[in-house]
C-alpha cells in the first residue's frame, strides 16, 4: 500500500511506493533550520524509484552546504512547504521531508550535525549515530 503525503496547499503530492515509511534522520545544520524555519529538519533517504512527484515543485540550488557539493532543495512554490532534498552525492536516494506525509513522524535513529543543535531542544532516538551530512 504506498504512502502519500502533500504539502499544505495540496498542489504537490509525493507517492512513496513502500508499505512503511523509511527510517528518519534529523538534522540540525544551519541550512536545514533556514529552509524549514525550524530547529530541525526530519528527513528520510528512500530510493528515487521508489517516489512518485505530482505537480511541479520549485529547485532551490543549494551551494552553500559544508562538502561544497549542490544540494537541491525543492519546496511548494505556492504554499512554501519543503519537499525533499536531492543531492548528486547520492544519486539514487532523495531526502523526502517527513513531515510532509499524514502520518506520525517516525522516530529518527540518526543525527546529523549535532553540534548545531538548540540547548533547549531535547530529543530521544533509536540509536545515535554521526553520519556525513549530504
Ligand atoms: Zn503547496
Ligand atoms: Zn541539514
Amino acid at each position: 500500500m504506498p504512502i502519500t503525503g502533500t504539502c499544505l496547499c495540496e498542489q504537490i503530492r509525493l507517492t512513496v511506493d513502500l508499505d512503511q515509511l523509511p527510517e528518519t534522520s534529523a538534522c540540525f545544520c544551519s541550512n536545514c533550520k533556514k529552509a524549514g524555519s525550524t530547529p530541525m529538519s526530519v528527513v528520510m533517504r528512500t530510493p528515487r524509484e521508489k517516489v512518485t512527484i505530482d505537480g511541479k515543485p520549485n529547485v532551490y540550488p543549494d551551494i552553500t552546504t559544508t562538502s561544497g557539493v549542490i544540494m537541491d532543495r525543492l519546496f511548494c512554490g505556492n504554499c512554501g512547504s519543503p519537499v525533499l532534498s536531492r543531492t548528486p552525492l547520492d544519486p539514487n536516494h532523495y531526502y523526502l521531508k517527513a513531515a510532509f506525509f499524514d502520518h506520525p513522524i517516525p522516530q529518527p535513529t540518526k543525527i546529523d550535525f549535532e553540534h548545531r543543535k538548540e540547548p533547549w531542544v531535547h530529543y530521544d532516538i533509536g540509536t545515535s549515530a554521526s553520519v556525513a551530512h549530504l
